[in-house]
């Protein structure tokens, strides 16, 4: 087996940033690293800085192609909701496929190297399984694969149509294709799955709006057994908060209080009570927030300050890909919150770094976002000589890249020891063409 050495300008070790920093990699792993290290003659020259590659722990890929068609105009989530629906009715397993490998082309471009994929487009339109009942799941997969990032299929459990103070409501026409008939048939389903080696398998919960208790503890159960990560969207609205309390007289939180824990993430937790910051803190559970989205959305800032102090481990998803970029997802934790209390400098640079590695261990990859012998090799490097870059201190480039670098800065990424992008360029998708191909043969008929 041959050693590959990386020689970095700077790198971002567990440590901080140190100069002349030689990685070695073998068979897909770091083996060695060095800092203050000459540069070896054979060795691949990274100017710059290098990072741990990112985990994007929180993605719909379908919803990219509703970029700047869902974003003007007047609403709210629900009226979002609206025409995303509406465009996952036409997605077939062979256009999802395609328009995937460019989204996942787009994520790993971005610096994002592992991508947690919430699927919950699982049936026909009308409800019916496909031939293969996980063609559109495997889809995705196939799709991460030829588009080199580490892929976790979150396979949704999507049961009802909503929440009333009366119970669950049946699905309306356009949810028809997310639901399984049961738990159960949830859990059979998810059985056929066969995932090649950059995958793996989780578990998630739509909602507390989508699943009732019981299936949640059926849901749950099955991830605990498997030890499959499991993943659900947590009070993104406040009318989720308040259609579980008249349904059940508790938080959401509250409501999972059984399954959160160390494998569990809560996606979005952007109006949690205070007894429910306290829940996932004690519990050791991964909050999954999506500025970029929760902005787009009208959401709300999610109290990240408070999650943090509670004990939460806090990670990123860009969610419905209103915005792609690493970068700009962690700044806004700390810029939102700027904005929410008045006040600066409430999350650090170093919490902000962390964030952007933390999402990979929420998707089931223990041995992923740090740069040390032993790890994964995911290597994302990001030019410190672009318009927005150029003149960073050296005793600031943390700083210089959370608050200033955007994802056309990444020069290279290395995902699992294979070049993927090199020069600022994937090696073998062409994203941009892809992703005007793929949407245009998806969105002409959807309205907005
Ligand atoms: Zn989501």
């Amino acid at each position: 087996v041959g050693v590959t050495s990386v020689w970095c300008e700077w790198a971002l070790l567990p440590g901080g940033v140190a100069a002349d920093v030689r990685i070695d990699v073998t068979d897909g792993r770091i083996a060695a690293v060095e800092a203050g290290a000459a540069q070896p003659p054979e060795a691949d020259r990274r100017a710059g800085v290098t990072m741990p590659g990112a985990a994007n722990a929180h993605s719909h890929a379908f919803h990219r192609a509703l970029r700047g068609r869902s974003q003007a105009g007047r609403g709210s989530f629900w009226t979002w909701r609206e025409q995303m629906y509406a465009l996952a009715a036409r997605l077939e397993p062979d256009t999802y496929h395609r328009l995937a490998r460019a989204v996942f082309g787009e994520m790993v471009l971005a610096g994002y190297t592992s991508v947690g994929e919430f699927q919950y487009v699982h049936h026909r339109p009308d409800g019916t399984h496909y031939a293969d009942p996980n063609a559109m799941g495997e889809a995705l997969v196939a799709a991460a694969a030829d588009a080199g990032i580490r892929i976790t299929l979150l396979d949704v459990a999507y049961l009802h149509g909503g929440l009333g103070a009366d119970g669950y409501a049946p699905a309306s026409p356009l949810q028809r294709r997310f639901l399984s008939t049961s738990a159960e048939a949830w859990v059979e389903r998810v059985g056929g799955h066969r995932l090649p080696a950059n995958a793996r398998l989780g578990a998630a919960i739509h909602s507390v709006r989508a699943v009732d208790p019981h299936s949640i503890a059926t849901v749950a159960g099955w991830a605990a057994d498997s030890g499959a990560p499991l993943h659900a969207h947590v009070s993104e609205q406040t009318a989720e908060n308040t259609q579980c309390l008249a349904a059940h007289g508790c938080t959401p939180t509250e409501l999972l209080a059984d399954v959160v824990g160390g494998r569990f993430t809560a996606v979005h937790a952007t109006h949690p009570s205070g007894h429910d910051i306290e829940l996932l803190g004690r519990s050791g559970s991964t909050v999954c927030l999506c500025p970029t989205t929760e902005r787009d959305l009208g959401d709300g800032v999610g109290p990240a300050r408070a999650l943090l102090d509670a004990g939460v481990t806090l990670a990123i998803g860009s969610d419905s890909h209103a915005v792609v970029d690493p970068f700009e997802e962690v700044r806004a934790i700390e810029l939102d919150e700027r904005l929410a209390r008045r006040e600066r400098g409430v999350v650090t640079v170093d919490e902000l770094v962390a964030a952007l590695g933390r999402g990979h261990r929420s998707l089931g990859w223990d041995d992923v976002g740090t740069i040390e012998a032993g790890q994964r090799a995911d290597l994302v490097t990001v030019a410190l000589d672009t318009p927005r870059t150029a003149g960073a201190s050296p005793d600031a480039i943390a700083a210089a890249v959370v608050f200033a670098a955007t994802g056309a800065d990444v020069t290279d990424v290395m995902v699992e020891g294979a070049d993927v992008v090199t020069g600022g360029r994937h090696r073998w998708v062409d994203v941009v063409d892809e992703l005007r191909a793929a949407i245009a043969a998806l969105v002409d008929e959807v309205p907005g």
